[in-house]
């Protein structure tokens, strides 16, 4: 540094260091440089003038850091900077921008308006929660409205209203209202004649090619210089069934020369042969249906909605909504439109899934494969880890692309502090250790940081001086080329012969400091004759089978443990087996 002093570039260096190891051990052991820039440059602004300098430490810093494993950076952490852990979680309780223009409302309402047509899933939850935690961030309220008014192309299915109702009790929405479109469609009747009187709607009846080329040159179609009266007619003729499907839509009156064509003179209600394509709730009673737009954007309105938080792919409709809002003298909300959200290796696209359900791929909506809430639950996500996930994220307008790891890491804070701890020995082998000068008795914390959670007991006592005990099949490697391998909690080993059927060992010695001396690895075990046959089921759908300490028997659904050194896992069921779903390291 060419204008800092070497005793300042000293400090300067401490204190990237410990800025860099708190990134890190916060996002699984990789910092990234841009958030450490603003962090240090927030928090210790002297550096501001030596911005140039103190760049390429960062980058060296991180270099160096990201290359330690997690748990000596989080070592490094604790020993150096323990005040920094209580630090750490008073930064990480992000809070929502506020909402604009609320002080214009007497009561804050938002919605999460679905089709019942799908699972929710991670991409929804965006939707639901952002709406969701507005409302209460201002004692709002909030609605749940299923918009099932296309019976033909994104037909409602009555698995999915109660499906969406269990998803969103899971996630913690708490919705005040519910409603469903298919329930209201004389309600859509009267304004559309409303409109229709007012000279503000018209029923069309041209072909959709030839409305779509006038459309086009921002010319008028000859249905919309007919009279009122002749519209209202035409629109009884719509009810009445005179007119069939295809054959009419009524259409709301937006300036022709509006720049998007696609905003031109929307439609707003259409015929449905509901013979053939029967509602699953109204079954043919209506034949005349509400199209997206017209049927979101009364409702909107009638049930007070006053600030809207949805994907940008919803500009268009707004400026088609306006039209109508203008027509009828209403106020059109607040709205917020956020960006994509892409989460790498997750496929969030609802056609891409319920093509995997159609050719077997997927067997059930919970499939763990999938970015649905149903199959996170399964797998033993928390709902809070989705709620912080989001939060995180925020209602930003610019794409995000997450990875799982984002989630993990916010599902790993909440579970990882009261999470049992077990030894899973995942595709057993068998070890023999002679030699073993008397009976021990592993004590080993239910969780390391809580003593006061317990403690599991393994009795070994050896025949002869010799024990078989079960190892990881994945441990294999660790056995070869080392002076000693030590049992966790138990004493340390050196491997003689590994062959097909058993691995022959001879024990070493007993104490941890002997094993950390010779640098051995530690590895899990179980006494041979100790576990319960055990299947966890990964992300991939793959299961890994092997044997879990006895203690698991004790264990319930929808408990989350640690498998040491394989990770946590979610206890899916328990009888002769223990079923449970892999979440992540
Ligand atoms: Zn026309």
């Amino acid at each position: 540094m060419a204008t800092v002093n070497p005793t300042e570039e000293k400090q300067a260096r401490e204190i990237i260091k410990k800025i860099v190891l708190l990134n890190a051990v916060r996002y699984e052991g990789k910092a990234t440089p841009k958030p450490i820039f603003s962090k240090l440059l927030g928090e210790y602004p002297q550096f501001r003038k030596n911005v140039n300098e103190i760049a390429p430490i960062i980058n060296e810093t991180v270099q160096e850091i990201n290359l330690l494993p997690l748990a000596e950076q989080k070592a490094t952490v604790a020993e150096k900077w323990p005040e920094t852990l209580v630090e750490e979680k008073v930064e990480e309780i992000k809070q929502l921008p506020p909402l604009s223009n609320v002080k214009k409302y007497k009561n804050v309402v938002t919605r999460f308006s679905p089709n019942p047509d799908f699972v929710l899933h991670l991409g929804s939850a965006r939707a639901i929660w952002l709406s969701y935690a507005y409302a209460k961030m201002y004692d709002g309220s909030f609605i749940l409205r299923f918009e099932d008014t296309d019976t033909k192309t994104k037909k409602p299915k009555l698995e999915f209203y109660e499906g969406v109702r269990e998803d969103m009790d899971w996630l913690g929405c708490k919705w005040d209202s519910e409603f469903i479109q298919s329930d209201r469609l004389p309600i859509y009747y009267e304004h559309a004649e409303e409109l229709i009187k007012a000279g503000n709607a018209y029923v069309c009846t041209c072909e959709r090619l030839v409305f779509r080329e006038k459309c086009q040159a921002a010319q008028i179609c000859p249905c919309r210089t007919f009279s009122t009266d002749e519209n209202l007619s035409r629109w009884s003729k719509m009810l009445d069934g005179t007119f069939h499907e295809g054959e009419a839509v009524v259409r709301v009156k937006t300036e022709l020369a509006h720049p998007n064509p696609a905003v031109r003179d929307w439609p707003a209600l259409r015929i449905v042969d509901t013979v053939k394509f029967p509602h699953p709730r109204v079954g043919s009673k209506y034949s005349v249906w509400p199209l997206y737009n017209f049927s979101t954007g009364i409702d909107d309105h009638l049930m007070g909605i006053t600030h809207i938080i949805r994907g940008k792919e919803h500009l268009t409709n707004q400026a088609r909504q306006e039209y109508m809002y203008k027509h009828f003298g209403w106020e059109y909300p607040e709205t917020i439109h956020y960006g994509r959200l892409k989460i790498t290796g997750a496929s969030l696209s609802k056609s891409e899934i319920v093509k995997g359900m159609e050719s077997g791929i997927y067997k059930h909506w919970d499939d763990p494969r999938l970015a649905t809430l149903a199959a996170l639950k399964k797998r033993g996500i928390q709902p809070e880890a989705i709620q912080n996930l989001i939060v995180d994220v925020g209602p930003k307008p610019q794409d995000v692309v997450l990875s799982w790891k984002n989630l993990y890491a916010h599902n790993r804070k909440l579970v990882d502090p009261t999470a049992k701890r077990f030894f899973f020995v995942a595709e057993p082998l068998k070890i023999t250790v002679t030699d073993i000068p008397k009976s021990y008795s592993a004590k080993i914390p239910v969780h390391p940081d809580h003593p006061e959670m317990g403690f599991r007991t393994f009795e070994v006592t050896p025949k002869n001086g010799e024990a078989i005990f079960l190892i990881s099949k994945n441990d294999l490697s660790l056995l070869q080329g080392k002076a000693a391998v030590r049992f966790m909690d138990l004493f340390n080993f050196t491997t003689q012969k590994i062959s097909e059927n058993n691995i022959q060992a001879v024990f070493h010695s007993e104490s941890y400091e002997e094993a950390r001396k010779l640098s051995s690895p530690l590895i899990h075990w179980l006494p041979v004759d100790a576990g319960i046959f055990c299947e966890v089921v990964m992300p991939d759908a793959s299961v890994v089978e092997g044997m879990a300490e006895y203690g698991c028997k004790k264990l319930k659904p929808d408990d989350v443990v640690q498998f040491q050194r394989f990770g946590f896992v979610r206890v899916d069921a328990i009888n002769d087996k223990l079923v449970a779903y892999f979440a992540h390291k």
